[in-house]
């Protein structure tokens, strides 16, 4: 089987809850999503997606994932899309980083891979833990009652996990309301509930330890990406008791070594479009189980293309280091495929069909923004 075309679809993802806002002053309306068409010379089509948290999240943004693919698509034609690691190591000779751009490709070709087997991406990949995989909801920051309302909700909609965004600036409120938004999160907890904390790489060291201080005793979160750096995460790690969880940090299987190495973290946020599509991401995923590092699977951001990758990949990982996944498919009413993953009971299943079980809707991706054959 060989790659015979690409086609690139760009769709624009407004972001459903108005304005959804990070530390650092950060704030984002729409999320503009990349989607990839791969078609053998046998007829079988591929996909994936590449969606960026925005421009300033991590080292990409969306018009950069397709001049990436400009620049990488005519390497992998007349490729075998089964052969993941020789496409990556091509893609990776083509094109230094820039691993958004190769992640919906490298998708698209696993898709392709189980469609030609007809085995699901999972099975693939290792094989499903059968284990129904606990979404988490995604809140970003605000008024200490709103958080409260808004978890509530997620609550009501069977999340089990919730992501709670904090970093206030020290003219917003600072430490003192980030520990009042994490305490109302946390007010009406229900028995099996977990709290991540999340930064995003916004608080200075000294802003993360009157943080934690403030919290009351025994509050029982992860505290993800305290801080931008590794200087100043190791710093908070060594004085503080919390497990910490690196997000923007672990944006390579180097990175994620490093932080075993040296123990810097207890897990990380393993994005897919983050670590270059799901070739890395599982060895991302087995350096962590060797490490012992629990793993929160999400993408950056995306639709129901990007959220089957990451229930794939989920079911691969051992139970009791699946810290959650993300299901950004409330995020948005644009609905870019059919994928039958609902979550029940707090959790989803993928679907057992061939390859990622994707069924994308054409007249919501309209017509192609490039093709290469
Ligand atoms: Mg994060």
């Amino acid at each position: 089987m060989q790659i015979a075309k690409i086609d690139v679809f760009q769709v624009s993802l407004p972001y459903s809850g108005g304005v959804y806002r990070l530390s650092g002053e950060r704030e984002y309306r729409s999320f503009d999503s990349t989607i990839v068409r791969i078609t053998s010379d046998t007829g079988l089509e591929g996909w994936g997606e590449s969606t960026p948290f925005g421009s300033n999240y991590i080292a990409t943004h969306a018009r950069g994932v397709r001049a990436g693919i400009e620049l990488l698509a005519p390497s992998i034609l007349g490729l075998d899309p089964r052969r993941t690691e020789r496409i990556n190591d091509v893609m990776d000779r083509a094109l230094a980083g820039h691993q958004s751009a190769k992640s919906p490709l490298d998708v698209a070709c696993w898709d392709l891979f189980g469609k030609s087997t007809g085995m699901p991406v999972y099975d693939l990949l290792g094989g499903s833990t059968q284990t129904r995989l606990p979404t988490i909801s995604s809140l970003f920051a605000g008024d200490p009652e709103d958080m409260r309302t808004r978890v509530a909700e997620h609550r009501a909609l069977g999340f089990r996990g919730h992501s709670i965004k904090v970093g206030a600036l020290d003219d917003e409120g600072g430490p003192s309301l980030d520990a009042a938004r994490v305490t109302a999160c946390l007010a009406d907890r229900q028995a099996g509930e977990f709290f991540l904390v999340d930064a995003n790489g916004g608080m200075t060291p000294e802003a993360a330890l009157r943080f934690l201080n403030l919290l009351p005793p025994n509050t029982d979160i992860v505290f993800e990406q305290p801080c931008a750096t590794w200087r100043e995460v190791a710093s908070v790690r060594s004085r503080c008791s919390v497990p910490i969880m690196l997000d923007e940090l672990a944006d390579s299987e180097s990175s994620v070594l490093l932080s075993v190495a040296n123990d810097i973290a207890d897990g990380i946020g393993l994005k897919i479009s983050k670590a270059g599509g799901l070739t890395k991401s599982r060895r991302t995923r087995d350096i962590c189980r060797a490490g012992g590092l629990t793993m929160s699977v999400q993408d950056s951001w995306g639709s129901q293309i990007a959220f089957a990758a990451i229930v794939h990949l989920a079911h691969t990982v051992p139970e009791r280091l699946l810290r959650c996944i993300l299901d950004p498919r409330t995020t948005t009413s644009v609905v870019t495929a059919a994928f039958d993953a609902p979550v029940v009971n707090g959790g989803v299943v993928a679907p057992a069909e061939p390859g990622l079980g994707v069924h994308p809707d054409l007249a919501v991706l309209g017509e192609p923004v490039a093709s290469y054959e």
